[in-house]
């Protein structure tokens, strides 16, 4: 049986003071949390503070973003090895802000995915439609031309070191979510796909739904066959409420 996991997307938001109320808040909260993961991934400048925080403790941090290249001459850039120093487990490829503000490419995150995995971290890799992708009935081909750009760089076996989260683009941020037969659906096409490949991996394969998951919402998404934990925006940066969410991935 797959594990639950809760990853919190807190995207450039942050000050030294917040995060600490809000990092000790969440490391009371989960203190007894048995049967399920959670992690934060913080803005790259307040990684040193997760690691001093959460060492020891069973929350993983990670980032939002690195860059696909290894080392070198690009500017404001930030690399896996860097994020390796600082402990990270996690590294988030994809975001659709990404995607949009920052005109990624399926094969630019295929190379962060990539750079990421061969450095030896998490790649959380982000895959979902736009609200005019959904309604010209195009979401499952979406999400298969982002996935694929992963297995045909990576290959399938990668996935069996790697997380997906399907984020619908039209439920981030907006407090519209997918419902859970929504979201289930295109988990499953996405387990599906990966199955036709390898079935084992495809078994194993930890698929988060992301999309305004609040702790009201969160058990009815969880308890999917196909859905298996969350990558929480807006409700990770308030203790209690993401605590909340990674309770509902033990239920
Ligand atoms: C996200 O940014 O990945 C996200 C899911 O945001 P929200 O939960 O705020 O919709």
């Amino acid at each position: 049986m797959r594990r639950k996991l809760v990853v919190g997307n807190w995207k450039m938001v942050g000050t030294l003071a917040r995060n600490k109320v809000l990092l000790e808040g969440v490391l009371a909260g989960v203190r007894d949390l048995r049967n399920a993961d959670c992690a934060v991934c913080v803005p790259f400048p307040y990684l040193a503070q997760a690691q001093s925080l959460l060492q020891g403790s069973s929350i993983g941090w990670g980032a939002q973003n690195l860059s696909q290249h290894a080392e070198g001459a690009y500017t404001g850039e930030v690399c896996a090895g860097m994020l390796v120093d600082f402990g990270c487990k996690y590294a988030i490829v994809g975001h659709s802000e990404r995607r949009n503000l920052y005109q990624e490419s399926d094969e630019v995150v295929a190379a962060k995915f990539d750079t990421a995995l061969k450095a030896g971290l998490q790649p959380i890799l982000c895959v979902g439609e736009t609200l005019a992708e959904r309604e010209a009935g195009v979401t499952d081909e979406v999400v298969a031309r982002q996935l694929d750009a992963v297995l045909n760089r990576a290959g399938v076996k990668a996935l069996a070191k790697a997380v997906v989260a399907y984020e619908p683009v039209w439920a981030i941020g907006t407090g519209k979510t997918a419902s859970p037969d929504q979201a289930q659906a295109v988990h499953a096409f996405i387990r599906q796909r990966v199955a036709k490949l390898d079935g084992q991996v495809a078994q194993g394969l930890c698929i988060l739904y992301g999309g305004s998951v609040k702790a009201a919402n969160a058990v009815e998404l969880f308890s999917m066959p196909d859905i298996d934990g969350g990558l929480i925006g807006g409700a990770s940066l308030i203790a209690e409420d993401f605590v909340a969410i990674c309770r509902a991935g033990q239920k």
